[in-house]
């Protein structure tokens, strides 16, 4: 985004003070966030604004809460500077509603998570109105503890992630083959529970907005993020610009079809991705091998795998093979700069990465292959997703644009033409 008085004269008309204002705090906002913590002229020379619109803006900001005057700066010789960064007392409450479980956590605006809880219920395949609203409640009831206990933090509104698409000019789920939340409206029941802003979005998307907002790829504008758990998620940063295409529904690559002949599997079809490399098929090749097995969940195979069992290790290899096969084609349609991996099977990622890498490899056709790498902590990262949902609404007014970061695309202007 061009400083505002630069896209006015381009347009030939008189920058409205007020608007251009704004826009140039969005800006200054967007680079304490990028590159806290940071000096006055550090902000003026990666905006390319004046420095007393900076100096003059920052003091707004820090008057009004958003930033805080932090350290003193070194600099070889002259005054310390006093770097600025964004303030902690922003927080969000984050919500990640997985089939089992909801994980809930208070995240900072610098994506510190400051204190989390978990509650557990048990679904079926799909929740009735009545059964919805006891979980919610406790959902609540956890969450309000949590605000208590961090009294003096400013709370933004409810990030939740979940699994399934979104619409959001609705705010329903749409497609939730393995979510039991399909037969209620989720956000109008989290309104019965929560007063203030809500922001709702599937959990590899979250994930994503969390990498971009929080992580290592501030800078990116083409990301991957697959989400493995029940089923497979993926989110899209594609020219630096969450996609979500017609209807809300993009991103759905774990229906894609592998194997007509494969297990049925919860959207309908048979011999989807996600039902050859999700957690459920590492699980079902482990019984296939060893039928008198009584394990029950992905963390027991995981287990035993780095226990060493064998048929614990072919079964995630078969599966990591299989969802390195899917792979290969979105990396091929959707050239991302780096692909993110998200879920329990990364605990083994010194296993499994060389057979991504070398299969993408082998398979790539363009000088570059992209970076592969795991969420440090794929509970933490749907949560601070959730979270980052809220608060760059509460920073930008607005739910999910990703426009270039400021410091790659602003100009130097002439300096009487700034506000
Ligand atoms: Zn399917």
């Amino acid at each position: 985004m061009l400083p505002i008085d630069s896209a006015a004269r381009s347009r030939g008309t008189a920058a409205n003070s007020q608007t251009a204002r704004a826009q140039n705090r969005d800006i200054i906002l967007r680079t304490i966030h990028r590159n806290q913590p940071v000096s006055r002229a550090d902000l003026a020379r990666t905006t390319g604004l004046q420095p007393s619109t900076v100096s003059s803006i920052t003091d707004q900001l820090i008057q009004e809460g958003w930033v805080t005057p932090g350290t003193l700066g070194r600099l070889p010789r002259g005054r310390r500077p006093t770097f600025v960064a964004l303030s902690d007392r922003h927080v969000a409450l984050a919500i990640d509603l997985r089939p089992g479980k909801a994980n809930l956590a208070l995240v900072d605006i610098n994506g510190k998570i400051l204190t989390r809880k978990t509650v557990g219920y048990q679904t079926g395949v799909c929740l009735t109105l009545e059964e919805a609203e006891v979980i919610l409640a406790q959902v609540a009831q956890a969450a309000q503890s949590l605000k208590t206990d961090f009294a003096d933090r400013v709370v933004h509104g409810l990030g939740v992630s979940v699994s399934g698409r979104i619409n959001h000019k609705t705010n329903r789920l749409i497609f939730t083959p393995n979510a039991p939340w399909s037969q209620i409206d989720l956000y109008g029941e989290l309104q019965k529970f929560f007063h203030g802003p809500i922001e709702m979005e599937n959990a590899a998307t979250a994930c994503l907005f969390s990498e971009r907002w929080f992580g290592e790829f501030r800078d990116a504008s083409n990301l991957l993020l697959v989400s493995i758990s029940e089923g497979i998620g993926v989110g899209l940063l594609i020219d630096g610009r969450i996609a979500r295409g017609h209807n809300d529904m993009a991103g759905e690559f774990g229906h894609m079809t592998l194997d007509e002949s494969g297990p049925r599997c919860g959207c309908g079809n048979s011999g989807c991705w996600e039902v050859f490399a999700s957690n459920r098929a590492g699980l079902r090749y482990y019984r296939e091998m060893v039928p008198e097995s009584t394990i029950s969940t992905f963390q027991d195979l995981l287990d035993l795998a780095k226990a060493g069992d064998l048929p614990a290790l072919r079964s995630i290899d078969k599966m990591m093979a299989c969802f390195t096969r899917g792979l290969t084609m979105l990396v091929a349609g959707l050239a991302p700069e780096a692909v993110i991996v998200v879920g329990e099977c990364t605990a083994l990622w010194s296993r499994i990465r060389p057979l991504i890498e070398s299969q993408l490899i082998v398979r790539s056709f363009s000088s570059h292959t992209p970076t592969v790498v795991p969420a440090v902590d794929g509970d933490g990262e749907r949560l601070r997703g959730a979270a980052s949902l809220v608060l760059h609404k509460v920073l930008f007014g607005q739910a999910d644009l990703l426009p270039d970061p400021a410091g790659k695309s602003a100009q130097p202007l002439p300096q009487e033409a700034q506000i």
